[in-house]
Parts: structure tokens; C-alpha cells; sequence
């Protein structure tokens, strides 16, 4: 078990439970979770960890899909340390343990327009980062000024988004680097619009999801077919007959089909078959191969 070093200042649990810290609450124990009280600490604890031990970093943990044995090695999560957010002009600075949601009420608060898609995406700054996390017709690279991450080494470096290879749901890190936060550009809005504009997205998140549930928002990538056009997945998903699909208490949701619900019991394993069962399908019936925008980690 991974000793923990006397110059860290940070709480480290073992055998920590991960199920309650995601959003689907599925999934095993992590053998250690690391909390860093500080960016200080998170890179005295990089720096001092041994480099046989893997590690991830869970957000909001709104779009993973934890397995059933859990994680081997070491979960960081940062949000009760790396959450400030602060507004100077047109531009915001966040903590990757920050949520969107905050990010967006601060560009409220302040008149700054462009980050009100952010308001109805329930993860992290780091999650939203490293997904390239978008809606309504927006991306978070888009109002992107510049990122901090530390290194597996624990240095602090400042990226602009070109070095990080943005794309649809996707974002490209050093090896073993993690986001430690983000500055965002926006433009001078209009307070009782941008309101309004939060309110609507709300709306109809409250009205197309199944927000009542456990899920993980959308299960798989939109699709690019082969003659060039985009289908939402959602869509390919119903053509197919899936549905309602059900392994044990995971779902395919009746409201929206690209979300998968939990609806009480269900195991990560139920998670996995009824995934696989929704691709074969899919792949069966329209020649279409899904995929996967929840991030499966941990060990069967
Ligand atoms: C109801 C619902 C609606 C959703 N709607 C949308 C939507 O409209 N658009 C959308 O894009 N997504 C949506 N999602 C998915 C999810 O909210 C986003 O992907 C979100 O950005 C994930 O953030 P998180 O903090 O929860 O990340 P997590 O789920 O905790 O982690 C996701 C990935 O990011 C990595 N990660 C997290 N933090 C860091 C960090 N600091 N440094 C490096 N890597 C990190 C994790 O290791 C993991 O690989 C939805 C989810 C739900 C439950």
C-alpha cells in the first residue's frame, strides 16, 4: 500500500469508495484516494510519488463509468482545494476542482457572455477540460485563453489550448500531466440576457433528460456516417430499437435515449453488458460502430 509521505499535507483514504462520487454510482473502491489541500501539496505529492503507481483524477466524476473492482493505484481529487474562481475583466481563472456551474453564475454576476452553455454541464473545470466538454453549439475550447497543468514531475506549466490538440469531446495531455486550472475569455454581455439564456438551457435539459436519474449525460459520441453527415447518437440509438433496453437496473433511458440510467441497483457490470448489447445492435441493424463518450475506468 502506498506510504504516505510526511511532506504532504493532503488526506490520503484507502480503500476509498468511488460509486457515491459519481453521478451514474456504479463502480468499486480506489486502493487510494489523495486529496491535496492546496496546488502546493498536489505537487509535493506528485513529485514524491513512486512511478509504478498509476493515478487518475476524478472531477464531478458526471462522466465516468467506474468498473466493479475499482481503481488500482491512486484517485486525486482536487475539488475541495482547487476551486476558486476569479473574474478580472473580461476573463475568468478557475480551479480545474471548480464546477462549470460556478464558472458560469461568476460570468453572470459579472456580464460576461459566452460561458452560459457551461450552467447545465454537471462536472469540473479539469472534467470539462479534459472532455472538451460543449453543448448547444459550443465547446469549452472556445472560450479558452490558456490552461495550467502540473507535471507528473509536479511542475506547474501554463499551455495555450493549441498544445493540447482540442476536438469534438476530446483533449490531449502530456503523459501523467493533470489540469490544475484554466483561464477563460469572454465578452461583455448583458446581465438579465445571459440570465435568461441559463434559464432556457435549464429548461430544456429539465425537459429532454432524464435528470431524476443516475446517469453520466451522454453515453456515446455523436456519429459521423460514412456519406459525411453527423447523426446525434441519440437518434442512432432509437433507429436501432434500443430504447428502454435493460440489463438488470441499468438502462437505456425512455426520455433520452443516450443516456443510460441507474435505476437503484444496478452494477458497473450491468453497465458494461448492456453497452455492449446496445452496440452490437446498433452495428447489426445500421452498420454503425458507436462510440464511447463515458470514460471506462478500473478493473472488472
Ligand atoms: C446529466 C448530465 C448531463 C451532461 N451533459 C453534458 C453536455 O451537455 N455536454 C458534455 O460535454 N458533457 C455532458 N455531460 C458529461 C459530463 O458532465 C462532462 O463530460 C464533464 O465535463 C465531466 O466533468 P467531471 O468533472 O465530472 O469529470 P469526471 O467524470 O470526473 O472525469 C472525466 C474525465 O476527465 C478526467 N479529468 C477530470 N478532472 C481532470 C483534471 N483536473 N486533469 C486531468 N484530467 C481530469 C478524468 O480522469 C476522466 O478521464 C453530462 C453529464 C450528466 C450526468
Amino acid at each position: 500500500m502506498l506510504k504516505k509521505l510526511p511532506q504532504v499535507r493532503g488526506r490520503y483514504t484507502e480503500n476509498a469508495p468511488l460509486a457515491r462520487l459519481t453521478t451514474i454510482k456504479v463502480g468499486g473502491p480506489a486502493d487510494v484516494m489523495f486529496e491535496p489541500v492546496d496546488l502546493a501539496d498536489l505537487q509535493v505529492f506528485l513529485k514524491g510519488l513512486p512511478e509504478d503507481i498509476p493515478y487518475i483524477v476524478i472531477g464531478e466524476g458526471s462522466n465516468l463509468m467506474l468498473r466493479d473492482g475499482g481503481i488500482r493505484g491512486v484517485v486525486i481529487r482536487m475539488d475541495k482545494a482547487l476551486n476558486d474562481v476569479q473574474v478580472n475583466g473580461l476573463e475568468i481563472t478557475a480551479g480545474a476542482g471548480a464546477t462549470g456551474g460556478k464558472v458560469a453564475r461568476a460570468a453572470r454576476e459579472h456580464s460576461l457572455k459566452g460561458a452560459e452553455f457551461l450552467c447545465g454541464i454537471p462536472g469540473s473545470v479539469g472534467g470539462a477540460l479534459k472532455m472538451n466538454a460543449g453543448a448547444y453549439g459550443h465547446e469549452t475550447v472556445d472560450i479558452l485563453k490558456e490552461v495550467q497543468i502540473v507535471t507528473q514531475k509536479g511542475e506547474l506549466q501554463t499551455l495555450s489550448p493549441k498544445a493540447l490538440n482540442f476536438a469534438y469531446r476530446h483533449s490531449e495531455l502530456p503523459k501523467g500531466a493533470l489540469f490544475v486550472g484554466a483561464t477563460f475569455k469572454l465578452e461583455q454581455g448583458d446581465k438579465e440576457e445571459i440570465r435568461n439564456r441559463m434559464r432556457e438551457i435549464n429548461k430544456n435539459r429539465a425537459t429532454s433528460q432524464p435528470l431524476n436519474m443516475p446517469s453520466s449525460g451522454s453515453w456515446f459520441k455523436n456519429v459521423m456516417l460514412e456519406d459525411g453527415t453527423k447523426k446525434h447518437a441519440w437518434q442512432v440509438v432509437s433507429e436501432a430499437g434500443c430504447r428502454g433496453m435493460r440489463v438488470g437496473d441499468a438502462q437505456v433511458s425512455v426520455k433520452h435515449c443516450n443516456f443510460f440510467v441507474n435505476l437503484g441497483e444496478a452494477t458497473a457490470k450491468d453497465m458494461q453488458t448492456l453497452t455492449e448489447h446496445v452496440e452490437a445492435q446498433v452495428l447489426e441493424r445500421l452498420g454503425v460502430q458507436l462510440e464511447r463518450e463515458v470514460r471506462f475506468v478500473g478493473e472488472d
